[in-house]
């Protein structure tokens, strides 16, 4: 029997119920892997929550790492004993799990279980933020929300690496000096400054190329007001809550704006785009271009824990459970 952690009702961390589950043998294009580490991210608490309403009852999480155990009818890119990882599929809080096998990645030997299961989701995601959503290079000015966190210290390494200008956001003193020391230009406290007039300032006036924004509620619509005419609102996430006063004028009034709510799902739906992806990430990582800070370790059963510490804003860096 495998272990996971099953979610029957939306509702707070107290939802996430640990139970012992068959999960069976793999059907038609399915492989069954035994998780050595499993990926703990903020769409999680809105899968949760219900924010993202979810089929109930469902195995909560969605990302992970392990060895392939057994193979369905049809799978011919995988055999027992490989290494794989992914992202977004939902079922991760387990044990062990089924699941698509055109959605798992071999992980190559250089990376371990838990940095791969930290990095899928996150670390795919700054891909196509950084590379295919606004192409940053040498001249950009990004900002970055909320830059000592999971996707926030993958961004400011690979970004930096890209040759762009970073200034971020963060809440705490330490969650400041944790960014700069991953390659944030600048970082300014969006609680105790005024964060809007602080990039006009580090700007010169001019503001950025390209806002990222997954904080939502309490940084729209200042995120706004950071761009350059024509730049690029990136908003891709809802840590504070959702934004639902979204004003498609202000996109004219403020500088004839960009705006755009984008989802990894889609960037990686086609497999050879995931494949790319999870390639580019897997070398900046093997490289040491980009390290994936794996700063929370929680057992499987303790994922409750997990999702209250993300929520209080406790963590930095990226969240893993053990099985
Ligand atoms: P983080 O590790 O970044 O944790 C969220 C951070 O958001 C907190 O640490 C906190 O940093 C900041 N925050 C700001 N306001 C609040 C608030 N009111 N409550 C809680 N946290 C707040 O999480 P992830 O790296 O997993 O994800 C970051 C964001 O990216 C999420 O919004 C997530 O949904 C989004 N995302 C979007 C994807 C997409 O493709 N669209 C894919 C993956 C993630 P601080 O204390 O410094 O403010």
């Amino acid at each position: 029997m495998a272990q996971v952690v099953r979610i029957h009702e939306h509702g707070g961390p107290e939802v996430l119920k640990v139970e012992e589950m068959d999960v069976g043998e793999p059907g038609p294009g399915q492989v069954k892997l035994r998780q050595r580490a499993i990926g703990v991210n903020y769409i999680d608490t809105y899968q949760r929550s219900g924010l993202y309403k979810m089929p109930l009852p469902f195995v909560a999480g969605s990302e992970g790492a392990g060895d392939v155990i057994a193979v369905g009818p049809g799978v011919t890119d995988f055999k027992v004993g490989d290494r794989g990882a992914y992202a977004g599929a939902i079922g991760g809080y387990a044990s062990e799990r089924l699941m698509p096998a055109d959605r798992l990645v071999k992980l190559p030997d250089s990376i371990d279980y838990n940095t791969a299961a930290a990095m899928m989701l996150q670390g795919m995601t700054v891909r196509y933020l950084l590379r295919q959503t606004y192409k940053v290079g040498p001249g950009t000015t990004l900002l970055m929300h909320a830059a000592a966190g999971g996707i926030g210290l993958i961004a400011c390494q690979w970004a930096k690496h890209l040759g762009a200008t970073i200034i971020g956001t963060a809440s705490t003193p330490d969650k400041l000096e944790l960014a700069k020391a991953h390659g944030a230009t600048h970082m300014i406290n969006y609680k105790t400054e005024d964060w809007v007039k602080r990039v006009k300032e580090i700007t010169g006036g001019a503001g950025c190329d390209v806002v990222y924004d997954a904080v939502g509620k309490d940084t729209y619509p200042g995120s706004l007001d950071c761009l350059k005419p024509l730049g690029l609102w990136v908003s891709f996430g809802n840590a504070s809550g959702a934004i639902t006063n979204f004003d498609i004028l202000l996109l004219s009034s403020k500088g004839s704006l960009y705006a755009t709510r984008p989802t990894l799902g889609t960037y990686v739906a086609k497999r050879e785009d995931l494949i790319a992806n999870a390639n580019d990430l897997f070398d900046v990582v093997s490289k040491g271009v980009v390290k994936i800070n794996v700063n929370h370790t929680y057992a499987l059963k303790d994922a409750a824990q997990a999702h209250r510490d993300l929520e209080g804003r406790k963590t930095t860096g990226s969240i893993v459970l053990l099985p």
